[in-house]
């Protein structure tokens, strides 16, 4: 039977690009009778949470997108999460070794350094081969008798020629061994690399065809390397064209929304996100625009996946989500979904806190919680008239803190608080007046509550989008 799967790695906000994936994954394994997991590729621990692992499964459920194995259903192949598999990787990191496929090595990272300016200045590529690797036995067993710390990399040719990848839609991919590197399978601290760990997995979970985005393209050698080490088939590789900004770049968060979190608080109804992902590289065919998962199940091909970059167009995507709401929703049913968008019990309970010492009557309330409840506001040059300072000085603290936020991990109240105190000190303002205009942006009066309790609230997407808006 086919197998595919989806393998997100939690370590930040649900990427649409991941449902996108997802989805044309799902539509592939029922289109063939087959099954679709999920799986969490948690091995960098550092950037793994809990949290993003959970906002990673309830986007993907809020879609519509469902898996048949999965960390949090179980099934025949688990553990689903990779950090519960780690004895896994160590054994057969052990076993490539043995078999000559795979080797220790002590470099330093300032040999590692050394080697690569080497490489350069001899013309050649920067990855690292084996022999450029290799150290003296006598040196290698001093280290070792040192006790200093070690990684396991596979072996790679070192010769002229080239890799030939088979793609599912691209055909033969071509890639130059040269610029393949002896890729570290295992790190220092005993942790696999996303290589081994993704191979091993897919291999241990039946995995018979990988759809994937088209930036794994060049990991591809590797992994069929290590295929061939293992002795394993081959799954069936595809690479999907990766979502781009309407200018044509890969979709990033600094020009464009990419979190599902941010659609779902614009009130982008699921049904109509799905569908426009749908949209992404693939038509119906008859090339209707409005279908819904049933329908994409019924009609789906892979040969009709088109190679040229999807752009994911916000606009358009609004004026698809408008024919959902006005073609598939009866009033009763709109109702219910503003009732359980906007005044749902945890949007409430958020605000309450702030707000509840601030009303007089219930109508105070609306007000207070617009700013949860908004997209983009309607802010013009008079929005800013109580703020203090020079327009342009309030700009350019804007866009001092957009940067600022931008560069955030984790988002949450603490880490806004912190990134913006140290901004405002750096440039020489009281926090206070250096978040006024702030306030304005996210809230769109400066008579709000704390406007860093509200940018944890509204999320990342939501927060520089609003501030992007007030800039320009
Ligand atoms: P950004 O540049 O906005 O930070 P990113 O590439 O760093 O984005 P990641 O957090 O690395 O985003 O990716 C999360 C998931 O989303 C990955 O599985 C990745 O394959 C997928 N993804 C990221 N960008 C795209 C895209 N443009 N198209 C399709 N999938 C994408
Ligand atoms: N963990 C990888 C990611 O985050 C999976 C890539 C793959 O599908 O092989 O996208």
């Amino acid at each position: 039977t086919v197998r595919t799967r989806i393998a997100p790695s939690p370590t930040g906000d649900p990427h649409v690009g991941t449902a996108y994936i997802a989805l044309f994954n799902l539509c592939f394994a029922r289109a063939h009778g087959g099954e679709f997991i999920l799986r969490i590729e948690d091995t960098d621990q550092l950037r793994s949470t809990p949290a993003s692992e959970r906002a990673i499964l309830d986007s993907l459920r809020w879609l519509g997108l469902e898996w048949d194995e999965g960390p949090d259903i179980g099934g025949a192949c688990g553990p689903y999460r990779q950090s519960e598999r780690m004895e896994i990787y160590g054994e057969y990191a052990l076993q490539l070794v043995k078999q000559g496929n795979a080797f220790v090595c002590y470099r330093t990272p300032e040999e590692l350094e050394q080697l690569r300016e080497q490489r350069k200045a001899a013309g050649n590529s920067t990855a690292l081969k084996p022999s450029d690797l290799a150290l003296p036995g006598e040196e290698v067993a001093r280290r070792s008798d040192a006790g200093m710390p070690y990684v396991i990399r596979m072996m790679v040719p070192e010769g002229e020629g080239s890799c030939a990848v088979e793609d599912l839609l691209r055909g033969t991919i071509e890639l130059d061994w040269s610029m393949v590197d002896a890729q570290i399978l295992l790190k220092s601290d005993g942790m696999p690399t996303y290589h081994l760990a993704n191979v091993v997995d897919d291999h241990l979970m039946g995995i018979t065809h990988v759809l994937r985005g088209e930036e794994w393209i060049n990991s591809a050698p590797k992994h069929l390397l290590l295929y061939q080490y293992f002795g394993w088939d081959l799954p069936v590789f595809c690479h999907l064209p990766l979502l781009r900004n309407p200018d044509k770049s890969k979709l990033s968060k600094r020009k464009n929304p990419t979190s599902i979190l941010y659609y779902q608080r614009m009130g982008f109804l699921p049904e109509a996100l799905l569908n426009y992902l749908g949209r992404m590289g693939w038509s119906m065919p008859d090339e209707s625009e409005k279908f819904s998962l049933p329908q994409m199940l019924e009609n789906f091909d892979i040969h009709r996946v088109s190679l040229g970059g999807p752009i994911f167009d916000v606009d358009k995507l609004r004026w698809l989500n408008g024919l959902w709401i006005r073609e598939d929703l009866s009033q009763e049913q709109l109702a219910q979904r503003l009732v359980s968008w906007a005044y749902n019990a945890d949007n409430l309970m958020q605000v309450l806190p702030h707000a509840q010492q601030r009303l007089e009557t219930l109508s105070d309330f609306a007000p207070l919680a617009a700013f949860l409840v908004s997209g983009t506001l309607p802010i013009t040059p008079a929005s800013f008239a109580e703020v203090k300072g020079e327009p342009e000085d309030l700009i350019a603290n804007m866009q001092f803190a957009l940067w600022r936020l931008e560069a955030i991990r984790e988002w949450d109240r603490d880490a806004v608080w912190e990134a913006l105190k140290d901004l405002a000190n750096a440039r020489g303002y009281k926090i206070k007046d250096f978040l006024a205009p702030l306030f304005v942006a996210i809230a769109g009066s400066s008579a709000s509550f704390s406007v860093v309790d509200s940018m944890a609230m509204i999320g990342p997407d939501m927060s520089r989008m609003r501030i992007r808006h007030a800039i320009d």
